[in-house]
């Protein structure tokens, strides 16, 4: 009878209630359970892969090496590899790498975290369970089976009593015997109580119904703490603005289930094609121009290890960043790469400061990428898909990312990247110190035939090489030394490698977004460099913020025109836009061909142009002279006098003409130099053959009269050779006239040698 009573009236729906609850929590702490052997599962599997060790490995050459780091961060050393830019560069832009995996002590290290993961008896794992609002916080010691539950009081709700929590559909269980652990959530949930810092080692947090687990954080640091409860449970607007005040760098890595330390390719190890799938391996490689094979065996959340330099983890961050929004632009982007580049996003990424993940859908030709990518993103709501209907190519794409975008930095990231824990913040950090830096992550590289997760060298920086190919090149020992820079201090970085980075929304407009003359892919790291640069901004590696990236060995998707020609058109727009005279360089270097604009249409460039006038953005020069003073870049291959051997003369152009004198620097009338693009310049006169009469004209680099080859070597050394004529034709003096004539080349006549006062290049 007296059970009965219980079952009767509004009573029955509470026991009702209590009995679904508790067993509800017995699921959880079952859950939980399992989610600790796990995690010492991974702890014994790590210990396998360090006493393995990491096998040595190549990755192929495509030309441009990022060198990867061949040391032990551990003891903070690091060995010099020297620039590695001596590679065959040509034709070869924004590529990968080959690179030497030794890393055996660095990848043990790393796949620990970067520190010890200690089952930490002192320290408790704290259960947090959201229903609609969240309500309590159930604390189980590790060492202890009792659970105990407290009510709490969280982002607004707040529970006085146990009929309350009752009324609120909410278990509470005993007040008892909570001792310490009371300090612990009291210091969580009180606001106004920032001096918490509370470490938690496993996390699981329950939402209405869902269970994500915060797996393998090197640490989670809680300060503010109704702010941090709001980050939990990803709500931005109840994110609160205290400026001034720091945190730790959080490390976050979240996961929809437990992760299985047996997976393949799990914590970034290499995964192996077996055996009877190599044919199908090889088949599919030309989907994505990497192991999709591999790829698709992977788990889209895949753990990776922690590649920070130690100091990071104790790198203090300001609590009131910005919010960014992670821009992904695509074309026909293999499936299981795309989704591992979103979660790697969703679960690495502070909520509070992710507003939102723009996928933009460049016109791919794949099926899967259509509904089927709808469907499935579809489960999270931060993520939203832009459908582009005709191709863009990717600059286009990523100015319709930002144009959609709603958070404060705009964060572009290629579509086949794996973002390491803690990528974020030291991002946005620098962005709040100051709107005009440009941030990029160190870009790691995600091997394309095993798939794993490979470290770089540190102190890399971007850079380029005429003409205009992008490089990496390590910072001097002097320079480290001179700046007294540890390995996590921000790198200023000539130029970006284009594909990751994070700029300030407003900036980016203010810039000018990108050029959207630029096709397809191409030039458009090296726009943004110029203009970031010499219109008042900076940019940077953060060292503490690292991100993996497939490097292909070549495009999976189609140019809608011919490659080579979409991506000369894109750096000759840049070069005749950002580089004033030093363009020349640029075209010297192969691109001669266009130099005739009548040949090769580059487009529009008024608008560009008008810009940076606008912008007051300053001269090529003087980016040269502050930003990368170490690029070699004379404006001109010589000049001075032009000495004639067999006279002892030089040449001067007075009266409209062209004779000898006697040498002599300070007359003006002798001064000539000789260009990138071959003339023989004065001022603006050049000298040109008509016939075999050689004559002064204005100087016009595309007509080949103009052209005189001058080599410091071989046969012809020291002759001004007349450039497309069928027999060698060469300057010579003419004794008597004192004048100049075009003559048969003759290696050993001393009247055809001529030398410059200066040469500033071979
Ligand atoms: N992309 C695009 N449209 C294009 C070309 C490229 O959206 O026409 C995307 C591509 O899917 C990738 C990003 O832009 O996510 C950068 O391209 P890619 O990875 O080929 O450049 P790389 O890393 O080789 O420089
Ligand atoms: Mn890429």
């Amino acid at each position: 009878m007296k059970f009965r009573k219980y079952l009767r009236g509004s009573r029955r729906v509470l026991a009702f209630v209590f009995v679904a609850s508790v067993i509800w929590l017995l699921f959880d702490i079952a859950a939980l359970r399992m989610s600790f052997n796990d995690v010492s599962q991974d702890l014994k599997e790590r210990e396998f892969a360090q006493k393995q060790g990491r096998r040595k490995d190549d990755i192929e050459d495509m030309g441009f090496k990022h060198p990867l780091q061949p040391v032990n961060v551990d003891k903070g050393t690091f060995i010099k590899k020297g620039n590695r830019f001596d590679r065959k560069v040509k034709d070869v832009y924004r590529r990968g790498a080959k690179a030497r995996q030794e890393t055996n002590d660095l990848a043990r290290n790393h796949l620990n975290g970067g520190k010890a993961y200690k089952e930490d008896s002192n320290r408790s794992n704290v259960l947090i369970t959201m229903k609609s609002v969240v309500k309590e916080i159930i604390i189980i010691p590790e060492k202890n089976n009792e659970t105990k539950t407290m009510k709490a009081k969280m982002i607004g709700t707040h529970l006085d009593d146990d009929e309350e929590h009752h009324r609120n559909n909410t278990v509470v269980k005993s007040h008892k015997d909570v001792g310490k652990h009371e300090n612990l959530v009291n210091k969580l949930l009180k606001p106004g109580n920032d001096e918490s810092d509370i470490n938690i080692d496993s996390t699981e947090i329950h939402s209405s119904n869902k269970t994500h687990f915060i797996q393998k954080p090197t640490e989670l640091i809680l300060r503010g703490p109704s702010e941090e409860a709001a980050m939990l449970f990803n709500s931005t607007d109840v994110r609160m603005r205290r400026s001034g005040r720091l945190h730790k760098i959080m490390a976050l890595d979240v996961t929809d289930r437990p992760r299985d330390p047996k997976a393949i390719g799990q914590f970034g190890q290499p995964a192996k094609v077996p055996r009877d799938k190599e044919v199908e391996s090889r088949r599919r490689w030309g989907e994505g121009h990497f192991n999709v094979f591999l790829s698709d065996q992977i788990p889209v959340d895949r753990a990776i290890p922690d590649t920070r330099p130690h100091l990071c983890s104790e790198s203090l961050v300001h609590d009131d960043l910005p919010t960014t929004s992670v821009i992904f632009c695509f074309v026909d982007e293999v499936w299981s790469t795309l989704l591992r580049s979103v979660h790697s996003v969703l679960n690495r990424s502070p909520p509070h400061l992710l507003k939102e993940v723009i996928l933009v859908d460049d016109c791919s030709t794949k099926d899967y990428l259509k509904e089927q990518l709808d469907v499935y993103m579809s489960q999270f709501s931060k993520v939203r898909i832009i459908r582009l209907k005709e191709r863009q190519g990717l600059i286009r794409a990523r100015i319709a990312g930002a144009d959609a975008a709603t958070g404060e930095v705009l964060t572009f990231l290629d579509s086949h990247v794996e973002c390491n824990i803690g990528w974020l913040e030291p991002l946005l950090e620098r962005v709040r110190l100051d709107h005009r830096k440009v941030v990029c992550p160190v870009i790691e590289v995600i091997n394309d035939k095993d798939m794993s997760y490979m470290l770089v060298d540190n102190f890399q920086r971007g850079i380029f090489r005429w003409p205009l190919v992008f490089g990496w090149s390590a910072l001097t020992e002097e320079y480290i030394k001179k700046n007294q820079m540890t390995d996590s201090d921000p790198i200023r970085c000539p130029v970006m490698a284009g594909g990751l980075f994070s700029i300030d929304k407003k900036y980016f407009y203010e810039l000018g977004s990108y050029d959207p003359g630029l096709d397809v892919w191409g030039g458009e790291n090296m726009e943004i460099s110029f203009k970031i640069w010499m219109c008042g901004g900076e940019i940077e590696i953060i060292p503490c913020s690292r991100v993996g990236h497939i490097f292909r060995g070549d495009n999976p998707y189609k140019f809608p025109k011919d490659r080579v020609k979409t991506v000369e058109r894109n750096l000759a727009r840049v070069a005749e836009v950002w580089l004033d005279d030093y363009k020349e360089i640029f075209y010297s270097h192969g691109y001669h061909h266009l130099l005739d604009k009548s040949i090769t249409d580059i487009g529009n460039l008024t608008e560009q142009i008008q810009l940076r006038e606008k912008l007051k953005c300053k001269s090529f020069k003087w980016y040269l002279d502050n930003v990368y003073p170490d690029l070699n870049a004379p404006l001109v291959k010589a000049d001075g006098l032009i000495f004639n051997v067999g006279t002892r003369k030089c040449l001067i152009f007075q009266n409209g003409s062209l004779s000898f004198d006697k040498c002599d620097l300070s007359n003006k009338s002798q001064h000539f130099s000789y260009t990138w693009l071959m003339l023989l310049r004065h001022n603006t006169s050049c000298v040109a053959s008509r016939e075999m009469h050689v004559i002064m004209e204005p100087c016009d680099n595309i007509k080949p009269h103009q052209h005189w080859v001058h080599k410091s070597g071989g046969v012809l050394v020291e002759h001004l050779m007349m450039e497309g004529h069928s027999q060698p034709m060469c300057l010579e003096a003419e004794v008597n006239s004192d004048g100049i004539l075009l003559k048969g080349c003759d290696p050993i006549n001393t009247l055809q040698k001529w030398q410059f006062t200066h040469y500033y290049t071979q």
